[in-house]
């Protein structure tokens, strides 16, 4: 039996750290660049690098948050898709899955 309360415990937990390393990449997108030419051309290349991390730590808060709203609604651990249990194992592992596994994977 899925307990949910020790999952909504671990999303929040998860989110918290999500955040906090989203910050520091915004932090560190905002470092002057090095006035020598070849260097900014490196360092533009880190930032997107930077960017892209950000992104994916700011998509993964919105599922979190999705996630958040299912438990808070009820739905939590249904698929979104089909309304099969999303299955135990899975959310061990994805907490914030949306999708039983055959529905993610197609
Ligand atoms: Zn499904």
């Amino acid at each position: 039996m899925l307990d949910v309360n020790k999952m909504k415990q671990v999303l929040m937990d998860r989110r918290q750290i999500l955040s906090v390393k989203a910050e520091e990449i915004e932090g560190e997108l905002r470092t002057p660049g090095d006035p020598d030419f070849a260097e900014q051309a490196t360092a533009a290349e880190g930032d997107e690098v930077l960017e892209g991390l950000e992104n994916s730590a700011l998509l993964e808060i919105s599922k979190i948050n999705a996630a958040l709203a299912r438990i808070e609604n009820g739905t939590y651990g249904a698929c979104t898709t089909c309304e099969e249990p999303v299955g135990d194992k899975r959310l061990e592992t994805i907490p914030h899955a949306a999708q039983c596994i055959s529905c993610a994977s197609e």
